[in-house]
């Protein structure tokens, strides 16, 4: 089996470290102001992205620059000029999404590799291949399709490439193609500011007049039916105590599904979460990574691959289209899960050979005695919390978040990406 690529999301030089030290062979971060998480991008300048294109080259990787706005007549002359500046950097690829901006990349800097975003909705073979003959050498393709459409479109258009998404949130438009943030939030999701507005929390209240005193929340049940099949169920219009969710898709997890995709064709899976958090990045790449070599040397998924991911914040997890028995995505009793999550205590920044010492940055809260899972790229094991110093070098009963050069007792050296999680 070939072994496919592992694409992490880089929203700023430290997730693009741990990304890679985690296990991704190639990251994707945002080319300032022209990529769709515009907000919240670590990379704000040319030398930031050329720091982290030279990082990931200096070991092998590859530097995928998201370019992928859509943009109007008044963006399409500087977004084409800045690309002149990014392309000297010789990122391995430029994510793009429209066809007006891919032709003229194509035509004005020949050699640089273009990958169809996401953002661009290719669901079909025959766009496939328009994409082929216009100088596209990877594809990823829309988040809808099933896996016999995949293996369908790799059967058809056999010398392109393809990605797919296979962890991470979900959008409930067509990939992105939505207005509900600029309608509610006031926020251009196709030009990077997506305020995430069909995750918010809503409360639906029922009035006799527009006086909003006079609204109140529900204090029955009511649910929603299509009126023309009567055979299909009625769908519960229910809010607990923060609101109601009908809109908030689970999270994608395809890592049971990554055998089949591979048999179908596509060579690059890709995780999605840009402004996920470092302890959430390090744990997917090292899963997917993990699960991506089992496959490769013909053996079962290992079962802790899946079970960690059960760990992290999320919206619960579907196999998405991906597989072969569609599932309800909008279940409103389990969309929501926190439990079980496992908080950053501590991100270590070095260790002391001579004091058996590792130095910290606090993130969250350590007490003495705590059990601390130590995460690192190859393995995690637990330890107990002794020996604490605080910033100052005196001994605590408790380091707490914000501080600085703090150390606790650990008699390993931790390597140089290791974080800390509190189990209590
Ligand atoms: S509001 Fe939701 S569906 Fe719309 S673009 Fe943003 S994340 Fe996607």
């Amino acid at each position: 089996m070939n072994k496919p690529e592992l694409v992490a999301p880089a929203g700023n030089m430290e997730k693009l470290k741990y990304a890679l030290a985690f296990g991704a062979d190639a990251v994707y971060a945002g080319q300032p102001r022209f990529s769709l998480r515009a907000r919240d991008n670590g990379f704000k300048t040319l030398d930031d992205i050329k720091k982290g294109i030279d990082y990931c080259h200096e070991r092998g990787k590859r530097f995928f620059l998201t370019s992928n706005i859509i943009p109007h007549n008044n963006k399409v002359e500087t977004f084409s000029r800045s690309l002149a500046d990014f392309a000297a950097l010789h990122p391995d690829a430029l994510i793009m999404s429209d066809p007006g901006i891919i032709r003229y990349v194509r035509e004005t800097f020949p050699d640089i590799e273009i990958h169809l975003s996401v953002q661009a909705n290719c669901t079909n073979w025959m766009t496939t291949k328009f994409w082929k003959d216009m100088g596209i050498k990877r594809v990823i393709l829309s988040r809808e399709l099933g896996m016999d459409e995949i293996a369908t479109i790799h059967e058809k258009v056999s010398d392109v490439e393809l990605e797919v998404f296979v962890h991470g949130s979900v959008c409930m438009a067509y990939s992105g193609r939505c207005m509900l943030s600029n309608y509610m939030a006031y926020r251009d999701s196709n030009q990077g500011l997506c305020a995430n507005a069909c995750r918010f929390n809503y409360k639906l209240y029922a009035s006799n007049t527009p006086q909003e005193e006079d609204y109140k929340t529900l204090d029955r049940k009511y649910y929603i039916k299509n009126t023309q099949n009567p055979d299909d169920e009625l769908m519960l219009m229910d809010e607990d105590e923060y609101g109601t969710y009908i809109l908030n898709s689970k999270d994608i997890c395809g890592i049971e599904s990554l055998e089949k995709l591979i048999k179908s064709g596509v060579c690059s899976f890709k995780i999605e979460g840009r402004t996920r958090s470092l302890y959430y990045l390090s744990v997917v790449a090292r899963s997917y990574h993990g699960a991506i070599n089992d496959l490769t040397m013909g053996q079962p998924i290992d079962e802790h691959h899946v079970e960690n991911l059960q760990k992290l914040d999320s919206r619960g997890y579907m196999p998405g289209f991906y597989a072969e028995k569609r599932v309800n995505p909008q279940n409103f009793e389990t969309t929501r899960v926190t439990s079980n999550v496992a908080h950053v205590a501590a991100i270590v920044r070095g260790y002391q050979e001579n004091e058996k010492k590792a130095i910290l940055s606090i993130k969250g809260t350590i007490r003495k005695g705590d059990r601390l899972e130590v995460l690192r790229p190859e393995k995690s094991e637990v330890i107990q919390a002794e020996g604490l110093l605080n910033h100052k070098g005196l001994p605590a009963e408790k380091l707490s978040s914000g501080l600085e050069n703090c150390s606790i007792d650990m008699s390993f050296d931790p390597g140089e990406y290791c974080l800390l999680l509190n189990l209590h």
